[in-house]
């Protein structure tokens, strides 16, 4: 894993990762910009309110609060 990339996601504003939730949550397909491969949305499981928006491979992985 590239954590200058990971590091780059997380300095990405919070508007990009609420509109890239909420076209997950619109059942719409987000391609990962790295990998190129289908970015998926899944609840997190310890925190109800949150959700973590990752691709197959890590290089994107995004936790929101959905509040
Ligand atoms: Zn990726």
């Amino acid at each position: 894993m590239d954590f200058s990339q990971l590091n780059k996601q997380r300095a990405k504003s919070f508007n990009d990762q609420k509109a890239l939730i909420k076209k997950l949550s619109q059942g719409r397909t987000v391609i990962c910009p790295h990998c190129e491969l289908p970015i998926s949305l899944t609840l997190n499981q310890h925190a109800q309110r949150s959700a973590i928006a990752r691709c197959q491979t890590g290089c994107t992985l995004i936790e929101l609060d959905l509040m």
